[in-house]
C-alpha cells in the first residue's frame, strides 16, 4: 500500500511543479514514506535523516517530508525530536501535501498534519489521474481496519474501514488499462472486508474482468473472516482472477488465535481451502505467520507447523511476534529471544522447502507468465508466473505487456528461469 500511496503522492506533487529524481544530492523536497507495522522503522527514520542531513551538510538542505504510519504514530514528537524533518503527514492526509509544503515555503514553520480524513483523501484523489503505467499495478479499494487484532496497529495508523465507490473504482481501474497496465491488485488493509453500497469485493473483480486489456486480477491482504461465499464463488466464474490466495492465518493453533483476538479458527480457515481446492485444483494458498506471539508453548507452534505441512503453502511470510505500541499485546511478556529465533527458523525451513520443491516441479514444464519489463542483463526479461513467482527468462521486446509461454529450465527458491517459446520457435 506503501507502494501505491508514494505513486500517488507524487501525483499529486506533480501538480505544483515537482519531478521525481533517483538522484539524492540535487533534490530540493525530500519525502519518506514510511511503515509502522514492525519494529526498528521509527529508527530507520532517523538513520535515513541522518544520511540525508551529511550529504546537505554545505548546502541548502531540502525540505524534508515523513509521511506514512511511523509519522501518524509519533507526529509531533518527530519534529521535536528531529528539527531537520519540516513536515509530518499522516496516511489519511497525504491529499493536503500541497497546501502543506506552500504553507512550509511561505511561513517556514514546522507542520504536523496527522487528522484522519480518509473520505476527503479519496475524494481529492478521484480527481488527479493514476499516473502508473506499470505492467503490474496496483489499486486501493479499501483502508484502514475495525478489527483490532491484539498486536496490529494498523487500526490505530491508518484508522477505520473504509470502503471506496464501486463506480471510483472501475473508473481508475479503466484509466490504468488506459495506460498500458495489465495486471491490477487490488489492495485494501481488509481487502475483503471491501462494502460499498452492497457492493463486495466479488462485484469488483467481476467488473474489473470486462475491461479487455486487462489480463489478471489479484487482491491482497485478506481475512480468513471475510472469505464470503460469494468471493470463493468468484473462482469458479472468474477467468482472469490469479490462482494464488494470500490469506494471513497467523497461527495453527486455536489457543493463540483467540489469545490474538483473531475471531477466526483453525477449521473455519481449513474449510475455506477445501472448497477453493473443490473448484480449482491448482489453486494455492500462501500466508502471514506471527511466531512466538506471547503465550506461544510448544503444542501452539507444533500446530502452526502442521497446518503448514497441512496446506503446503507457498511465498508465505514469517515474523517473530514485534511489540507494537498502544496494541493491547504490546505490554505482553515476550517469548525467550533464542526459543523465538529458533521457531521463526524451523517454520521457515518448512515454508522454504516447500517453495524450493514447487519450483523445482516446474522445471521442464511450460508456464504461462506476465512480462513485466526487460531486465539490466541484455535480452533477459522479468515477468511472473500465476503464483506471483519470479520469472528471468530469455525473450524478446515484444513480450513486454503480454501473457507469454516460457519454458522453465531451472529454478532456486525465489525465482525460475527459462526461455520464452516464441524465441525459441524463432532461434530453431
Ligand atoms: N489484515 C491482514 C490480516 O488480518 O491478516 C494483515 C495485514 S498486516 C498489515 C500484515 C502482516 O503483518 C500481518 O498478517 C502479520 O503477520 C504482520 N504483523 C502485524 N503486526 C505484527 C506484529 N506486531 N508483529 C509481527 N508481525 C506483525
Ligand atoms: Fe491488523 Fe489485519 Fe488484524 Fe486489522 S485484521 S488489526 S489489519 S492484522
Amino acid at each position: 500500500m506503501n507502494e501505491y500511496d508514494s505513486n500517488r503522492i507524487f501525483d499529486i506533487t506533480k501538480k505544483i511543479g515537482f519531478t521525481k529524481t533517483e538522484n539524492l544530492e540535487e533534490t530540493n523536497c525530500y519525502l519518506l514514506n514510511t511503515c509502522h507495522i514492525r519494529d526498528k522503522a521509527k529508527e530507520k527514520v532517523y538513520h535515513e535523516i541522518g544520511r540525508v542531513k551529511k550529504k546537505f551538510k554545505f548546502k541548502k538542505k531540502p525540505i524534508i517530508i515523513i509521511a506514512g504510519c511511523v509519522a501518524q504514530a509519533e507526529n509531533e514528537e518527530m519534529i521535536k525530536r528531529e528539527p531537520y524533518i519540516d513536515i509530518v503527514i499522516g496516511p489519511q492526509a497525504y491529499h493536503k501535501i500541497n497546501d502543506k509544503i506552500k504553507e512550509h515555503i511561505d511561513n517556514q514553520e514546522k507542520l504536523d498534519e496527522t487528522e484522519f480524513d480518509t473520505i476527503s483523501k479519496f475524494d481529492y484523489l478521484n480527481k488527479i489521474q493514476n499516473s502508473s503505467k506499470k505492467v503490474s499495478s496496483f489499486l486501493t479499494i479499501q483502508e484502514g481496519c475495525d478489527k483490532f487484532c491484539h498486536f496490529c496497529v494498523v487500526p490505530y495508523t491508518r484508522g477505520p474501514e473504509h470502503s471506496r465507490s464501486f463506480k471510483e473504482i472501475i473508473d481508475e481501474a479503466k484509466s490504468l488499462s488506459e495506460n498500458g497496465v495489465k495486471e491490477i491488485i487490488l489492495l485494501g488493509q481488509n481487502v475483503n472486508a471491501y462494502n460499498s453500497n452492497d457492493y463486495r469485493l466479488s462485484d469488483l473483480i467481476l467488473e474489473i474482468e470486462k475491461i479487455r486489456e486487462i489480463k489478471r486480477i489479484r487482491y491482497t491482504t485478506s481475512h480468513p473472516r471475510d472469505m464470503t461465499e460469494d468471493l470463493i464463488n468468484v473462482y469458479s466464474i472468474s477467468k482472469k482472477i490469479m490462482p494464488l490466495v494470500h490469506l494471513p492465518v497467523q497461527s495453527g493453533s486455536d489457543r493463540i488465535l483467540k489469545l490474538m483476538n483473531r475471531k477466526h479458527l483453525v477449521r473455519d480457515y481449513i474449510k475455506t481451502y477445501e472448497k477453493l481446492k473443490m473448484i480449482n485444483q491448482s489453486i494455492e494458498f500462501s500466508s502471514d505467520f506471527i511466531i512466538a506471539y506471547p503465550g506461544e508453548e510448544e503444542k501452539d507452534f507444533k500446530a502452526t507447523l502442521d497446518l503448514i505441512k497441512n496446506i503446503k503453502f507457498i511465498n508465505s511470510f514469517s515474523f517473530i511476534f514485534s511489540p507494537r505500541p498502544g496494541t493491547v499485546a504490546s505490554g505482553l511478556n515476550l517469548i525467550d529471544k533464542k526459543i523465538s529465533l529458533r521457531r521463526l527458523e524451523k517454520v521457515q525451513k518448512q515454508l522454504f522447502d516447500h517453495q524450493i520443491l514447487m519450483n523445482k516441479s516446474l522445471e521442464n514444464k511450460e508456464i504461462e507468465v506476465l512480462v513485466e519489463n526487460k531486465t539490466k542483463e541484455s535480452n533477459k526479461f522479468f515477468g511472473r508466473s500465476e503464483y506471483m513467482t519470479s520469472v528471468i527468462f530469455d525473450g524478446n521486446d515484444e513480450e513486454v505487456g503480454n501473457v507469454v509461454k516460457v519454458k522453465i529450465k531451472n529454478s532456486n527458491q525465489n525465482t525460475l528461469f527459462g526461455e520464452s517459446l516464441k524465441l525459441k520457435r524463432r532461434v530453431a
